[in-house]
């Protein structure tokens, strides 16, 4: 699945529309691809947008029963759907809730319009910088969505993407991985995840998704549980998951700091202060912000 064309589209309607500053003015956006939205309160639970043409405009119907970051996020598909001209793949004029939700053979156009309308939620240029100033954590992610009334779904895969560390994002459904998304970093040393297979036994979403307490936690696992082929230099890696019931879905960050290295390596990197030297080895170090829980 190639998303970064997908991605620049969006970046550049954002830039286009005028948005500076968050939470985004979506009624800014709809007006820029001539549409208008209309809230309204007549539609069943799980319908959760209708697009149809009216007078030369579009207009957006939203459920507005929904909580608020959904109704974004559903003005923001349809708008997807606009700009990208890609026809809506399996909801109709009609946007179930279902639809909108469910991840489990998804097609890939409606995937795209999700991430066009998260990249819009989210910009880039202002959400790169909110990121970097935060340390890496569940807690992090769901302090962002509410800033950017996103929701915490379309927060948690931006905020891999623009994470200055190596850092995944997984969403889980049924048990399988339906959606990965990844830092430059992680992407630079070949941590891939794979996608459309169950969820590892051994890692902390498998093991929230069996229990039936908890819905959030936190563990250092190690790194092929969910890295297959590992990752250079870390046995170990940290993840946090976060249970989202209703949907039967998991999301879960995962990360790579320089704490989770073995002791040795640490020691050596300490003692290897020179900056020439690391310059010198080609290989630059992210800014480790240390530990968290
Ligand atoms: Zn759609």
């Amino acid at each position: 699945m190639d998303e970064f064309p997908t991605i620049l589209k969006a970046r550049q309607f954002v830039r286009n529309a005028g948005i500076t500053s968050v939470p985004v003015d979506i009624e800014r956006l709809a007006a820029a691809t001539n549409a208008k939205i209309k809230i309204v309160h007549d539609l069943n639970d799980d319908e959760s947008g209708q697009t149809f043409p009216l007078k030369g405009k579009h207009i957006i119907t939203v459920n507005g029963n929904h909580r608020e970051e959904r109704q974004r996020f559903t003005a923001l598909h349809e708008i997807a759907h606009i700009v990208l001209e890609l026809p809506s793949q399996h909801h109709g004029p009609k946007l179930t809730t279902g639809a909108l939700m469910r991840y489990g053979r998804r097609p890939q156009e409606e995937m795209l319009c999700d991430v066009f309308a998260a990249e819009c939620l989210l910009p880039h240029e202002v959400f790169s910088k909110d990121v970097s100033d935060v340390d890496i954590s569940m807690e992090a992610v769901k302090m962002l969505a509410d800033k950017y009334k996103a929701s915490v779904t379309s927060t948690g895969s931006r905020f891999a993407v623009n994470a200055n560390e190596p850092c995944a994002f997984v969403l889980s459904e049924g048990g399988q991985i339906r959606y990965v998304s990844r830092s430059k970093f992680l992407r630079e040393m070949n941590g891939w995840i794979e996608f459309n297979v169950p969820v590892p036994r051994g890692s902390v979403t498998h093991r929230l998704m069996q229990g039936a307490s908890k819905t959030e936690d936190y563990d250092e696992i190690a790194t092929v549980t969910w890295f297959n082929n590992g990752v250079r230099n870390f046995d170990l890696v940290a993840e946090e998951a976060l249970l989202l019931k209703e949907w039967d879905q998991c999301l879960s960050l995962l990360w790579f700091d320089e704490s989770l290295k073995p002791a040795r390596e640490q020691r050596e990197a300490n003692e290897d202060d020179e900056p020439l030297l690391k310059e010198l080895d080609g290989i630059l170090p992210w800014p480790s912000k240390g530990r968290r829980k």
